[in-house]
């Protein structure tokens, strides 16, 4: 006879759940070292939450490291083919950061950065100034290499004189002779604003004078400084830009690498600006990277921000932890275009590598980058669920508008390169000896270069500024599924055992893809 399981009353299903316990399984028991090995983002699934709230509520907001904050956890690799000037200005304009590679000369790379700090500002602390006795011809010059043409003038030509009148591209835009002097065309009746004044009072005079400029002036009338009205446009499309907190200069990190030439490119580069520096290795666990975190900060105090690695494990942690590392960036052997794993044999599957270090890491403030392997939205989510607080992505953003390179095309696709940073193309594109790929391999004294890297081309993104809100809707959709409401409050959540996760076989993983259909258009999003 068959024993029938006795009904139980539908509103004890509560009381009932806590004495079955809850579905799926703690992130401890996911990432089981002894008896799972190590894991992959697509080896798991989260399992979803209660919502009771709209996605578009949920605040990623995150730290990238002990001191900056990002309103987005979104990083562009420093891959010559992913992150220069045009990609860390997208990045940052939409909460994220680039990572200006140092496959350059330091000269070039330090150009990159002012390009991307000099883009958006408050007061722009040292504008381009000019004298009554300059010409046409040296405005035209600044525009030229600089971008824009609204050129105060004073008597003396320099910051600190009396200001005198005002230059703009509409002055000298259809002049033929451009020798004549700027007190020629100049324009004297300039509204201005007093030194001392504050940003939101100097941007009130600004949207009401209908001019493009608003020079501020000490009270003998001479420059201090300068408003651009087109920086108040910039500040109302992007609501999530990463700013300086004081200057409205958009944030900008770059790489280097960890030799005693690398320390004379640092200087470049913080004098261009920089806010955080990322010491490029591919196995960051080493004696020369621990005395280079040192220097910097016996040097440059906390001046600058310091993100170490790369590491995939607690012990690989500990050291560049105890020695300073203000983030770490975890990943090895887990891009698309590395080799590492084949030929070296060294390295760690992702899933792993970012829940092992995150969990050492954050008992220490450390927050921990997950980098490479992000093909997805659901990697994004899945690297955060692990503990990382924002993810670098190269592959992802390679082939977008703003990566550099030139489209071409191949059997009527348009595509663009992307290449590993350990490919032997990238390693002999710059002969000179001080730039960063080789470097980042230890390659550059061998005489057999050993590729950890390939080159390759991927398909046109389109461009960033529409490929990032895809990125961060739909990481909003997912934390909503889960039942989050920031990710402020994901790693709670996690450690507390709430948010829950499941393996899945890899007949599941198959089946969570696409498949029995004839044929598909996979768009991504529309943003219309
Ligand atoms: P302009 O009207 O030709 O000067 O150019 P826009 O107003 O279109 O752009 C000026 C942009 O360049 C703003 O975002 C400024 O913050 C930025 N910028 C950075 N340094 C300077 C500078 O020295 N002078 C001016 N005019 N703009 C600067
Ligand atoms: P909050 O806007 O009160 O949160 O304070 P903020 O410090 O962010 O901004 C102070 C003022 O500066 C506000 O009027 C902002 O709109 C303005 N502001 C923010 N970013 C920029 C920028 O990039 N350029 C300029 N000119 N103003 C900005
Ligand atoms: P992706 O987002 O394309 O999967 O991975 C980007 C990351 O791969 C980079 O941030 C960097 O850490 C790593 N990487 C870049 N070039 C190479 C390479 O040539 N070899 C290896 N092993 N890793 C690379």
């Amino acid at each position: 006879m068959s024993q029938q399981q006795q009904l139980l009353n539908p509103s004890s299903a509560h009381d009932y759940l806590k004495e079955v316990g809850a579905d799926g399984v703690s992130i401890d028991e996911l990432i089981d070292l002894r008896n799972t090995g190590s894991l992959t983002y697509d080896d798991f699934l989260l399992l979803p939450g209660y919502i009771d709230f709209a996605a578009d509520e949920v605040s990623l907001q995150t730290k990238l490291t002990r001191n900056i904050t990002l309103n987005a956890p979104f990083v562009s690799s420093p891959m010559d083919t992913v992150t220069e000037a045009d990609m860390a200005i997208a990045m940052a304009l939409q909460g994220g950061i680039g990572i200006i590679h140092n496959n350059c000369t330091a000269e070039d790379q330090a150009a990159m950065v002012r390009k991307v700090k000099t883009f958006e500002n408050g007061f722009i602390q040292e504008p381009k100034v000019l004298s009554p006795t300059h010409t046409v011809r040296d405005v035209f010059e600044i525009k030229e290499k600089f971008g824009f043409g609204g050129v105060p003038i004073t008597d003396s030509g320099k910051l600190g004189g009396k200001l005198v009148g005002i230059v703009t591209m509409r002055d000298v835009q259809f002049l033929k002779d451009i020798d004549v002097p700027l007190k020629d065309v100049m324009t004297t009746d300039i509204v201005t604003a007093p030194s001392g004044i504050t940003l939101k009072e100097a941007n009130d005079i600004l949207s009401h004078s209908k001019k493009g400029k608003l020079p501020i002036v000490d009270q003998d009338g001479n420059l201090v400084s300068l408003l651009s009205r087109s920086d108040l446009l910039k500040n109302r499309d992007y609501p999530l830009a990463s700013k300086h907190p004081e200057t409205k200069q958009l944030l900008v990190g770059a790489a280097i690498g960890t030799r005693e030439y690398d320390k004379e490119r640092l200087a470049k580069l913080l004098e261009a600006g920089l806010d955080v520096v990322v010491l490029d290795s591919s196995q960051g666990n080493s004696k020369y990277q621990i005395s280079m975190i040192k220097w910097i900060r016996e040097t440059y105090g906390n001046r600058i921000d310091i993100i170490a690695g790369n590491v995939v494990t607690r012990d690989q942690a500990a050291n560049l932890i105890a020695a300073g590392a203000d983030a770490l960036r975890v990943g090895m052997a887990s891009s698309g275009i590395c080799s590492t794993s084949i030929v070296l044999a060294v390295g760690r599957a992702q899933a792993t590598s970012v829940r092992q270090v995150s969990q050492f890491a954050r008992r220490f403030g450390v927050p921990v980058i997950a980098d490479g392997g992000v093909s997805t939205v659901g990697h994004i989510s899945k690297a955060l669920a692990l503990g990382a607080s924002t993810v670098m992505m190269g592959s992802l953003l390679a082939g977008t508008t703003e990566a550099p390179g030139e489209y071409f095309f191949v059997d009527g696709k348009r595509l663009k390169k992307y290449r590993g940073m350990g490919s032997i193309e990238a390693m002999k594109k710059n002969d000179s000896k001080n730039s960063g790929s080789q470097a980042r391999y230890f390659s550059e004294s061998s005489t057999v270069k050993v590729a950890q890297g390939v080159s390759g081309a991927v398909v046109d993104k389109g461009p960033v500024t529409k490929f990032v809100p895809y990125l961060y809707a739909g990481l909003q959709h997912s934390l909503q599924d889960m039942g989050i409401r920031s990710l402020a409050d994901l790693w709670p959540n996690v450690i507390a055992g709430k948010v829950r996760f499941e393996r899945r076989s890899a007949a599941a993983q198959r089946e969570g893809g696409i498949y029995g259909l004839y044929q598909y258009e996979n768009r991504l999003y529309d943003s219309a």
